[in-house]
């Protein structure tokens, strides 16, 4: 009988400039892995690609998808854009039969948990409020009023932490990818996680 499979869904948040996105890539150098493209009304920052991160759509849009259920989960992030997972992605890991990456906010992580409690969810947290702020001028894409806003959003965000499975400090992004990696290994081989197919596996021995 072919078994179908029942994505492991990891969750990754963190404030902006903790290096969540490079640890999601480093996620997806898992075989076995995919990444789930958010739709959002924010528009295309210089650089980014419509289908490669997120789906650019406009609030008409975006409200269209939310009134026909398309969604996961959607949030408002820090009051300003709207951001959400397309349920199609879960559709399209079990057809594939990978395991879905969502990079996404605390509200939204929420909102996955309480639909799929058997979702695991990462934090990450940068070494300190200096190198935050040092990563963040560094990037060169904000003013002082968006720097100092972004510094108070995280550490609302980080307040948020103990809602997390786990926390990656990311201090060193080699050994921080390492851990989000291990992680989601871990997470795979769960005895829960893997019940049905060793129940296969048995039959397959007369049991
Ligand atoms: P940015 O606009 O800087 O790419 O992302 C801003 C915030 O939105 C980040 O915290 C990111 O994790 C979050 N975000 C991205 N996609 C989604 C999504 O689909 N749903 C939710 N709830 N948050 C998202």
């Amino acid at each position: 009988m072919a078994d179908s499979y029942e994505p492991l869904i990891l969750i990754i948040s963190g404030p902006s400039g903790s290096g969540k996105s490079t640890l999601v890539k480093k996620l997806l150098e898992l075989p076995g892995t995919m990444l789930s493209i958010s739709a959002t009304t924010r528009p295309p920052r210089p650089g980014e690609r419509d289908g490669e991160w997120y789906h650019f759509v406009s609030d008409t849009q975006f409200r269209a998808m939310v009134e026909r259920g398309e969604f996961l989960e959607h949030a408002c992030v820090f009051g300003r854009h709207s951001y959400g997972t397309p349920k199609k992605w879960l559709d399209e890991a079990r057809a594939q039969r990978r395991d879905l990456v969502l990079e996404i906010d605390v509200q939204g992580a929420e909102q996955v948990r309480a639909k799929l409690p058997e979702a695991v969810a990462i934090f990450i947290v940068p070494p300190s409020r200096e190198e935050l702020e040092k990563r963040i001028r560094a990037r060169g894409q904000d003013g002082e009023e968006e720097i100092r806003r972004r510094l108070e959003r995280a550490r609302l965000e980080m307040e948020r932490y103990l809602d997390y499975d786990y926390v990656v400090i990311n201090e060193d992004v080699g050994r921080a990818g390492e851990a989000v990696k291990a992680i989601a290994l871990g997470a795979r081989s769960e005895t829960k996680r893997n019940r049905e197919r060793v129940r296969q596996i048995l039959k397959s021995f007369g049991g």
